[in-house]
């Protein structure tokens, strides 16, 4: 048994530390698509003082450690070879719920659903549902990549409902985040006390700059009721306008525009707009008509709203489109290297017509296959985010490197007009990154100061890249 082995088996037992080659295989990478490298080791802490042991371990063998939570998103830097992934799952106890301050601690590894579902039998939530991944990604690593969420447009971004955070730091120190930050009242209830946002910093950083071990979120009481709305469209400028004066009339909790890809089942039109809103019933019914007129203004045509009501209560993003899951991902398998970003609303009006354009002037599409899975549109409270969904078939090298090229052409056209992307992923970090100009100086500055041997997650949002023994 090597050293380093022994060190984490005395730190966490050895049930939870492996060198065995068929687990360390299970850890190459998350859901982007490109395979990473074998690590050396996986060790699995179960507490805020074994994270802390395992970091000052790492650090003194200058080994990268790579923070997995349920690795449910695309970040897709693979895992270096010969590192040590530190995986989070079993710190998933729920530390408190607190009704008083409206707010529930939990530690980073506790699924994003199983805390909303032991909040729902209280009759509350979290005050943001989450987003695609609820079911298996964990609170640690949604607030770490700062996950665009369901209800974005009442609710807004998912680093916004954060209260405060324990996070270890490279070195193994232990912070705690705003009002908690006092150590004679450590209690978590406000984001805005005690002086800067060190909240923020660890809010979409990914990983780079701390460990997240526990997170505070607000909740609040479950909505009194739900109602729903479906309207299809001729243009894109009409259902633009129309989503943007939903936006500026707070009508809507969710607001999802469909500019491409296959069609609902069953519905004439080019673009599609679903509605979803949650609020008390008096609330809800004016919202609902206020939408509507928004809607109907646009010339948008009422639709059946069965779909939209199954994909929020169902949890299945195809009956965006009237269809089950089995007609939506059935079929070869594909693989989907997304570009997303926000994007003001009224620039849709370009951005949707040009990517348009762009698939029907690229002969590589046809050639290798590739498909549009959606041009959708989660509408925040003041902007758009844009997913640009397309799809290359996963056993073909031809269609893979086609499709990467694409993301690459997809990213460049993109963020060099409007957009900037939320979670900023290996595939198009080329492409934002040095567009961050003084704001990307000064992370890699925070970066430096914060992790000088460049241990956690090295290469991530490009930080820490530089070579690790130096
Ligand atoms: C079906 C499906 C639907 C999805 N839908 C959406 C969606 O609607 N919106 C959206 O934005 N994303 C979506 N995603 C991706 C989404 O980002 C993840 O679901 C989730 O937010 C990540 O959680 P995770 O625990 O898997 O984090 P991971 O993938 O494990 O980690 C994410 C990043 O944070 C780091 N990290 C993890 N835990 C910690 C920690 N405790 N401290 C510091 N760093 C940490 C990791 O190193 C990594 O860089 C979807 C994914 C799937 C599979």
């Amino acid at each position: 048994m090597n050293e380093l082995l022994e060190r984490l088996s005395a730190i966490c037992g050895p049930e939870h530390v492996t060198d065995v080659l068929a687990d360390r295989l299970c850890y190459r990478r998350d859901c982007g698509p490109t395979p990473g490298g074998v690590p050396d080791i996986v060790v699995r802490p179960e507490s805020t003082t074994e994270v802390v042991e395992i970091v000052k371990v790492a650090n003194q063998a200058r080994k990268p450690l790579f923070i997995w939570g349920r690795a449910t998103t695309f970040v897709d830097f693979g895992i270096q070879e010969g590192c040590i992934v530190m995986a989070l799952d079993l710190m998933k106890r729920i530390v408190k719920i607190d009704l008083e301050s409206q707010v529930v601690t939990t530690e980073t590894g506790a699924i994003w659903h199983a805390v909303d579902s032991e909040l729902n039998r209280l009759g509350w939530e979290m005050t943001v549902p989450g987003g695609g991944g609820m079911f298996s990604c964990t609170i640690g690593g949604t607030v770490a990549y700062n996950a665009v969420p369901h209800g974005i447009t009442e609710y807004g971004i998912t680093g916004g409902h954060v209260v405060s955070l324990q996070v270890v730091l490279a070195d193994g120190t232990v912070i705690r985040t705003s009002s908690a930050a006092n150590t004679d009242v450590p209690l978590s209830f406000e984001r805005g006390a005690n002086g800067p946002d060190l909240t923020g910093l660890f809010i979409g950083s990914c990983g780079t700059l701390g460990i997240i071990t526990e997170v505070t979120m607000r909740i609040h009481r479950i909505p009194e009721c739900e109602r729903f709305l479906f309207y299809a469209f001729d243009t894109v400028d009409d259902c633009v306008d129309a989503a943007q004066a939903i936006q500026q009339r707070d009508a809507a909790t969710f607001l999802i525009g469909l500019f491409g890809g296959p069609k609902p089942d069953g519905v004439e039109g080019e673009v599609f707009l679903h509605t979803i809103i949650r609020d008390n019933v008096g609330e809800a019914e004016r919202r609902a008509q206020a939408a509507s007129i928004c809607c109907e203004t646009f010339r948008g045509r009422a639709q059946d709203a069965d779909g939209t009501r199954r994909y929020w209560t169902e949890h299945m993003y195809s009956w965006l489109r009237n269809t089950s899951a089995k007609a939506y991902y059935g079929g070869r398998p594909y693989f989907c290297p997304e570009v997303a970003g926000f994007l003001p609303t009224q620039a849709l009006k370009e951005a949707v017509p040009m990517l348009h354009e762009y698939v029907a002037s690229n002969a590589d599409f046809a050639r290798v296959g590739m498909r549009v899975k959606g041009f959708d549109v989660y509408f925040s409270p003041n902007a758009a985010y844009l997913w640009v969904d397309t799809l290359y078939l996963e056993m073909s090298p031809e269609a893979k490197e086609v499709g990467l090229q694409v993301r690459a052409e997809i990213a460049e056209m993109l963020f060099s007009r409007w957009m900037s992307p939320g979670g900023i992923v290996s595939g198009i970090a080329p492409y934002i990154m040095p567009r961050l100009g003084t704001a990307f100086a000064l992370m890699k500055t925070i970066k430096a100061a914060l992790d000088p041997h460049n241990i956690l997650n090295p290469g991530v949002l490009m930080l820490g890249q530089e070579n690790i023994n130096d």
